[in-house]
């Protein structure tokens, strides 16, 4: 395991609460649809999560379905609006933006965030039913004006959706404002495998997996009893989180960063981003010689968003926000844990520091 993890949009170790919970649940018998004590017993853990959920999020707990992570609410989601004037923006996660391919699309500015004078344009042109805007974009951070769109969907008639995988926690907004919120375990230190999509009050939901009746048909499919119960631990624990000094060692980071190297790019710097999260690139070296290089001294970092695969892919948001490929190929992300420390930040500084000097090095000898 490497030393220093600077990875937390990917995925986030599990909570101390998460893992005692899990551990006192792990002899739990019984499928929570058998009508047997057992399974009552099963029943009863899971509505009683559903409960603490909605509590913090302050709706209801009828509003909220459990999936098997956010790919599958953003899917789900996507379904219920496709042939139906569905509008997107282009900050989607993939789990969005590639089943949802060929609604309309919000345009973003060179800063990515959400165009609203183009969202209002659509909406006012088009009967558009939803809008979906993430809270927070996974790769450069950056915090998208959630309320506002939310407002302009409303005058305009239309559900609106936040994917909050990545901003719950860490951005300000009151989630029963928004008729849809989708959340993944793992981003908030439960299970991965785990998510849910909380919906409008007594909305009819269209299936993707049907089967048995669980969710009240709206989710088939026996029900992840772990992960709920993980997911339930910690919920209000990340909400609640404090993200200042991790905010306070970010902008160290970034700020010395500069120093060493000039020509650096801080992607959507002049926007309020996620506490913890910087997207840069350094022109020149490419992001899998700069994952690579960390990676050997024992810091966890990636390329722009975790790609399935293992392999480092274009990024789709830069391209989407100007940034042409060979730029693009040159983007690195961090996102820093709530403890991060000084000498954290230091070391990570020096690393790059010297894979930045022998590059150089290299440049001026060929
Ligand atoms: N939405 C966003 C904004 C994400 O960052 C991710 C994960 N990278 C997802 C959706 C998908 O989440 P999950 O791993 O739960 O499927």
């Amino acid at each position: 395991m490497n030393s220093l993890y600077m990875d937390y949009n990917a995925t986030r170790p599990l909570r101390e609460s998460a893992k005692l919970k899990i551990l006192e649940s792990f002899d739990l018998l019984g499928n929570p649809s058998s009508v047997h004590s057992d399974g009552r017993k099963a029943r009863k853990i899971i509505e009683e999560s559903r409960e603490k959920i909605a509590q913090t999020l302050s709706v209801k707990a009828k509003q909220i379905i459990f999936t098997s992570g956010a790919t599958e609410s953003n899917n789900l989601l996507s379904q219920q609006f496709l042939n139906n004037n569905f509008c997107i923006s282009s900050q989607e996660h993939d789990s969005l933006h590639i089943p949802a391919e060929g609604v309309f699309e919000c345009k973003s500015d060179q800063n990515g965030l959400c165009d609203l004078n183009h969202l209002e344009d659509i909406l006012k042109k088009n009967k558009i039913s939803c809008v979906s805007l993430l809270s927070a974009n996974n790769e450069t951070g950056v915090i998208q004006p959630i309320l506002e769109a939310s407002l302009l969907a409303k005058k305009y008639n239309a559900f609106f959706c936040t994917d909050a995988v990545q901003g719950f926690g860490r951005v300000q907004a009151d989630w029963n404002a928004f008729d849809f919120i989708i959340l993944s375990g793992h981003k908030i230190g439960g299970l991965p495998g785990i998510g849910i999509l909380v919906m409008p009050e007594d909305y009819f939901l269209k299936p993707i997996l049907k089967g048995g009746g669980q969710e009240r048909s709206f989710r088939a499919g026996t029900e992840n009893i772990l992960g709920i119960i993980s997911m339930a631990a910690v919920i209000e624990e990340a909400k609640n989180e404090n993200w200042l000094n991790t905010q306070k060692q970010k902008n160290i980071l970034e700020k010395e960063l500069i120093k060493i190297n000039p020509d650096i790019v801080i992607v959507g710097s002049e926007q309020k981003r996620l506490p913890n999260t910087s997207l840069f690139i350094t022109p020149g070296i490419k992001s899998e010689i700069q994952v690579m290089n960390f990676d050997l001294n024992g810091i966890s970092v990636s390329a722009g968003s975790a790609c399935s695969s293992g392999k480092v892919k274009k990024s789709r948001v830069l391209k989407n926000i100007g940034f042409n490929d060979e730029l693009s190929s040159c983007a690195l992300r961090i996102s820093l844990m709530p403890e991060v420390a000084t000498d954290h930040i230091e070391y990570f500084l020096k690393v790059y520091e010297q894979m930045y000097s022998q590059c150089k090095r290299k440049e001026y000898h060929s």
